[in-house]
């Protein structure tokens, strides 16, 4: 209920008026953990599930610009893994992947576009580009809400290997986004008259 607007300063964490429980500092810190660790779980799986989905999508695309792009972010993405196994061991706790449900329906929307372009058509590749676009700004939301939780809870060694994914997704995001601009689209728009 937000009819409680008092600014009064609170001196302690437990009287965040949005607690009504007033529950120990302990307690919130560790339904965050837990979260945190319920997202890396997530992220682990999807992370995982890319190292398979990715190569079938460069051996479907049509051009070489977009197959080592893809192939590029192929290697990126196992040492995501890595570095993710690295922050369930920082934070103490067993790497374990937890279906993501996002990244399951992200990389189906990619193959049922794979079904239904021709095979070595540009538009084989403005629709790959796309769903791969798709995965790459789910992974950047990800990875900024991920880096930043481990930020505010000090864990400055797992922001920093958060960010550096983070880093990698932006820029294959940009790299797709160069390959669709600079050739791709244009050719693909060109085919629907000579086919
Ligand atoms: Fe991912
Ligand atoms: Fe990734
Ligand atoms: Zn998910
Ligand atoms: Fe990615």
């Amino acid at each position: 209920m937000p009819n409680t607007k008092s600014k009064k300063p609170e001196k302690s964490p437990s009287s965040n008026g949005k607690n009504k429980n007033a529950k120990a500092t302990q307690e919130t810190n560790s339904q965050l953990q837990k979260f945190f660790e319920d997202s890396l779980k997530d992220i682990y799986w999807a992370e995982k599930s890319l190292t398979k989905a990715l190569p079938k999508m460069q051996k479907a695309a049509t051009t070489e610009e977009l197959k080592n792009a893809i192939e590029e972010h192929l290697t990126q993405t196992e040492t995501q893994v890595v570095r993710l196994e690295q922050v369930f061991e920082l934070i103490g706790k067993k790497a374990q992947a937890k279906k993501c449900d996002a990244m399951e329906g992200l990389i189906k929307e990619g193959e049922s576009i794979i079904e239904e372009t021709e095979d070595g058509s540009m538009t084989r590749d403005v629709g790959i580009i796309m769903a791969a676009q798709k995965v790459e700004h789910y992974e950047i939301a990800t990875y900024g809400g991920l880096a930043q939780i481990a930020t505010t809870m000090g864990l400055d060694e797992a922001a920093d290997l958060l960010n550096e994914t983070l880093d990698e997704e932006k820029e294959a995001d940009e790299i797709l986004t160069k390959i669709a601009e600079n050739n791709i689209n244009w050719e693909a728009e060109q085919e629907t008259e000579t086919e």
